[in-house]
């Protein structure tokens, strides 16, 4: 899942002409989920713009805006996106890149892309996976240091390390929660010394 935060409103009418017809995209995947860009979010933001004077045309909830088809596909939807002279993306940064390679009209995405992470459990778990195109997280017990570890340590903690805690912001230290994660558990050894990663694929 991708996380994302909501731009100020402020940075994203700094972006529209006041005259422009404004047209909307959401994403029902994690766009939705994050609070960024569902059913809930476009309202308030067309009721928010409304209110400031723009013309909002109308709005669209694609299932995920980073697997739209055509620009077909979006007329099907909305045919008053033809009307539009700006589009404004309720997505990560992917979605809003994808709308953009259908679409010729200027393209504003209205959130800032934080991390791969993901929702376990209630909570938000941040920068789980940096997609470093070569992944060792089975090493670690599906866990992984590279994303995690602010230093990206990958043969154990740095000397920051105290408490189990990390020296960097207020979190575990990865390797504490590696090391918890094989203690005990014989048939999940931890004996890899590793070297470093192919990044060929960055
Ligand atoms: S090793 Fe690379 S691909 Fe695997 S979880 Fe970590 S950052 Fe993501
Ligand atoms: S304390 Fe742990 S997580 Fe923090 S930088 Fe050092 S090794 Fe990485």
């Amino acid at each position: 899942m991708i996380l994302t935060e909501s731009k100020p409103l402020g940075e994203i009418i700094s972006k529209i002409d006041k005259k422009s017809n404004v047209f909307i995209i959401g994403c029902n995947v994690c766009a939705a989920k994050m609070g960024t860009g569902g059913e809930p979010e476009i309202k308030a933001l067309t009721d928010a713009l409304t209110e400031l004077g723009y013309n909002v045309g109308g709005s669209i909830l694609p299932t995920a805006a980073c697997s739209i088809r055509s620009y077909e596909s979006l007329v099907e939807r909305n045919e008053n996106i033809q009307n539009a002279d700006v589009v404004l993306v309720m997505s990560c940064g992917s979605g809003s890149s994808v709308v953009a390679t259908v679409l010729d009209i200027p393209v504003v995405c209205t959130t800032n892309t934080l991390s791969l992470g993901g929702l376990s459990k209630g909570d938000i778990h941040t920068r789980i996976c940096i997609m470093c195109g070569d992944c060792t997280s089975s090493i670690y017990g599906g866990l992984c240091p590279t994303a995690e570890c602010p230093k990206s340590q990958l043969n154990g903690p740095c000397g920051g390390s105290k408490d189990g805690k990390c020296e960097v912001g207020n979190k575990d230290c990865i390797w504490e929660l590696i090391e918890k994660r094989f203690s005990g558990q014989e048939n999940l050894p931890f004996e890899h010394y590793i070297t470093h990663k192919d990044h060929r694929n960055d």
